[in-house]
């Protein structure tokens, strides 16, 4: 579905395995019906998982980079343009500074975030910070739960893993079992960011159990271990602006950054990808596009000396 991931997937050598969907689906439609269970069709696209998760993709990534240009850790709270460069302000986690001087930045973060935490000198034009702020960061607004098991127990009752709700509070669920064979299942929750943020970890953690229970089974409720993701408050996703719905965004062909920031710093969010916004691919194809562009801008100024 995603063919620019696909092709990065592919050039790095990733392993890849097809997400468990062989079973029945679950459907629950209200609070005072059992769950129903259907044939599964086959119908929809098959999702592929990576051998070591998604983040495997980031470590191979940062394989061909020289390890000491990389700066964990940190953050880049201002960027300010200065003669020949961009001076970037990088902050640690216990507040101490430094700063870095480069030809040209490439800001690989969502538009939204940047224009909410970078300070800018002299500021973006009015009109630019404004695109920055509207424009969403898709899923941002999202928390997932997992919980992991001995073994995929589901399974021996020719479940796939795959369910979805009207009850909640998970909307959507699917097997999230690893290539190794660690046993998982995840789900989507539907509850909005400030009730979850009014719920609680707990209160979360326990209403997800229970609805697996009801699901999957008993069994689904003794977990070795859970996991609540809330992207919603997670400083280095998400702004206030995402607590509520983000909706997905239309593919175009915006101008990001504009004069006087246009020579010295690109974007490479996936938000700003013009035809995959917002997900991994469009990630990839924004990255391609602002290498080139800063690339060409090298280029043009060697030729001119
Ligand atoms: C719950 C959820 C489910 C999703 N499901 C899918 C899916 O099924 N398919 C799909 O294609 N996409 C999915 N996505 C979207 C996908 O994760 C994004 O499209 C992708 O991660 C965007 O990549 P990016 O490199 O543009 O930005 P990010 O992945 O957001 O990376 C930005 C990086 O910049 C860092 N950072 C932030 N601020 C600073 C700063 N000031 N200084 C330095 N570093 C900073 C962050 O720590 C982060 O590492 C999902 C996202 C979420 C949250």
């Amino acid at each position: 579905m995603q063919p620019a991931m696909g092709a990065l997937v592919e050039e790095l050598g990733l392993p890849t395995f097809n997400q468990n969907s062989d079973g029945d689906v679950v459907f629950e439609r209200m609070s005072r019906e059992t769950p129903q269970r259907y044939r599964g069709t086959g119908a929809d696209q098959q999702s592929i998982r990576l051998v070591g998760g998604t983040a495997a993709l980031v470590r191979a990534l940062a394989l061909e980079l020289p390890s000491e240009k990389l700066l964990l850790g940190m953050r880049v709270t201002a960027m300010t343009l200065v003669s020949g460069g961009v001076e970037l302000t990088i902050s640690r986690a216990n507040g101490a500074t430094r700063k870095y001087v480069a030809q040209r930045a490439i800001a690989a973060l969502p538009p939204r975030l940047l224009e909410a935490t970078v300070v800018f000198t002299p500021g973006q034009e009015a009109a630019t910070a404004q695109l920055w702020r509207e424009t969403a960061t898709w899923m941002a607004p999202h928390a997932k739960f997992f919980a992991l098991y001995d073994r995929p127990f589901w399974r021996d009752s020719d479940l796939s893993g795959t369910a979805q709700s009207m009850v909640g509070p998970m909307v959507e669920m699917h097997d999230a079992t690893t290539a190794s064979g660690s046993a998982a299942l995840f789900g989507f929750l539907g509850v909005g960011a400030e009730q979850r943020a009014a719920l609680g970890e707990e209160e979360l953690t326990r209403a997800c159990l229970a609805q697996l229970a009801r699901i999957f089974g008993s069994e689904a409720s003794v977990p070795r271990a859970t996991l609540l993701k809330d992207w919603a408050s997670d400083p280095l996703t998400a702004t206030a602006a995402d607590r509520g719905s983000g909706g997905h965004l239309v593919p175009g062909g915006a101008v990001w950054v504009s004069r006087p920031w246009q020579e010295r710093l690109a974007l490479a969010g996936s938000e700003t990808s013009p035809s995959e916004p917002g997900y991994l691919a469009g990630a990839v194809e924004a990255a391609k596009r602002a290498a080139a562009e800063i690339l060409s801008k090298l280029q043009v100024n060697d030729q001119h000396g």
